[in-house]
């Protein structure tokens, strides 16, 4: 098969999805009210597509019956339809995580999925982004646990997490990542980084505002790389879905211009910051992690420290445990020390590494990154241990990779 064979089935293929610019999902309602306004019709029209799509979870328009039948009948005419994100493929662990393979629709067949994980009763982290500001998001008892299963209408979770992609494949090429094999394939727009969300949500019937649900954007992809895409999911996520900015956690390797940007934002859209640190220095920082040579981490801890915080808000610190590389005793007495000189409200996120096929580090033992949080929490930082979720479906940290190529 020649190499270029894809290229002319996509040619091909890409004629009858000449409306495909008239897909809506990913519009806000104020793009829609626009577009229908346009049209002679309208602008409230677009707050009933907005609804229908994002709370009601509608994806053909034809269902959209709060719009005259007729109207539905034109717009679909015109092209327009929904073209929510698809999940393709779902891999269900034995610990409850599922992992989707989610479809896009594309101008082009190449590079046309991406990977989300659902996670119910979080990632053993306090509120499975790692968060713990939040006092109820204290775990249940076990003996609470099926009355508050009860409560939430015999669902088997009382709180997850959605682990979101932000681009397919990854640039940044840090040494110990999967992603980073692919290498960048392309950027997803904000209807395909909301849209892994919200084909989540009506999948697993979450109920807004009542179910508690938090959202990590820690899937494929450095979120800062793309930062505008990422913000405008954030907004869609926010003002159209529903969900709140504090139940949301973006992490960056440590992209400069873009925690420069996010300190700008509004707080009622901004989510929670958390950085890869991954190295107690920039030697090694920089052996792990290629991007720490352009920005090191004293730029990083300088550009975190102009996002305001909220009261009681906390910067996350991820570090990944390489075994021999960045779990020593000294290391974590390193690391101490760094947190703690950046005087900065923060909390340490302790991920022990996640194997995958072409990587040579070793994972640590469970004693060793328990005595690393112990020297961690003796020298008063809290740290935390995020225990590793779908490690059979391959769907941890790190170790999303397509299974199936678009
Ligand atoms: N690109 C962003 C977000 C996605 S990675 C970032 O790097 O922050 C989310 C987290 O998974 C990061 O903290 C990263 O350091 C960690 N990670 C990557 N590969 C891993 C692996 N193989 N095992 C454990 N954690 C990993
Ligand atoms: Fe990209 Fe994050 Fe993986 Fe680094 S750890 S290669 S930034 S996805």
């Amino acid at each position: 098969v020649p190499k270029n064979s894809n290229e002319l089935i996509l040619l091909d293929a890409g004629t009858p999805l000449a409306g495909c610019n008239n897909r809506v999902f990913g519009l806000d309602t104020d793009t829609l009210a626009a577009r229908l306004a346009d049209l002679g019709e309208q602008p409230y029209r677009g707050k009933q597509i907005s609804e229908a799509m994002y709370n009601q979870f509608v994806t053909d328009i034809i269902e959209i019956t709060t719009l005259p039948e007729k109207l539905r009948r034109q717009l679909i005419d015109k092209g327009w339809h929904v073209g929510r994100p698809t999940i393709a493929q779902p891999f269900k662990s034995t610990d409850g995580t599922e992992r989707y393979l989610v479809e896009f629709e594309g101008e082009n067949s190449k590079s046309q999925t991406a990977e989300a994980v659902w996670m119910p009763e979080g990632d053993g982290g306090e509120a499975g982004d790692g968060s713990d500001s939040d006092p109820s998001t204290v775990d249940v008892a076990p003996s609470l646990r099926s009355r508050s299963a009860e409560r939430a209408g015999g669902r088997p979770w009382s709180r997850a997490t959605i682990c979101v992609s932000s681009q397919i494949g990854c640039a940044v090429n840090c040494q110990f990542c999967l992603t980073a094999k692919l290498g960048l394939q392309r950027n997803l727009t904000p209807g395909e980084i909301a849209g892994q969300v919200v084909a989540i949500l009506d999948r697993q019937k979450v109920r807004i505002g009542r179910d508690r649900v938090n959202l990590v954007f820690m899937g494929m992809g450095e979120p800062f790389l793309n930062y505008d895409n990422f913000m405008a999911a954030v907004r869609l996520l926010v003002r159209e879905v529903g969900l709140s900015p504090l139940r949301m956690t973006v992490s960056t390797s440590g992209i400069v211009p873009g925690i420069e940007r996010f300190a700008q934002e509004p707080l009622d859209v901004r989510p929670k910051l958390a950085i890869s640190l991954n190295a107690p220095n920039d030697a090694i920082r920089a052996e792990v992690m290629p991007i720490n040579r352009k920005w090191s981490i004293a730029a990083v801890i300088d550009a975190v420290r102009r996002v305001p915080m909220r009261s009681r808000e906390r910067v996350t610190f991820e570090y990944v445990l390489l075994g021999g590389v960045t779990d020593q005793p000294a290391h974590a007495r390193e690391l101490a020390r760094l947190v703690r000189r950046t005087g900065l409200p923060a909390k340490i996120n302790l991920i022990a590494w996640n194997s995958g096929p072409g990587i040579a580090y070793t994972t640590p033992s469970s004693a060793t990154v328990e005595a690393f949080q112990n020297l961690l929490k003796g020298e008063g930082i809290p740290a935390y241990i995020r225990q590793p979720r779908g490690r059979d479906i391959f769907a941890a940290c790190g170790q999303l990779k397509r299974t199936v190529e678009g």
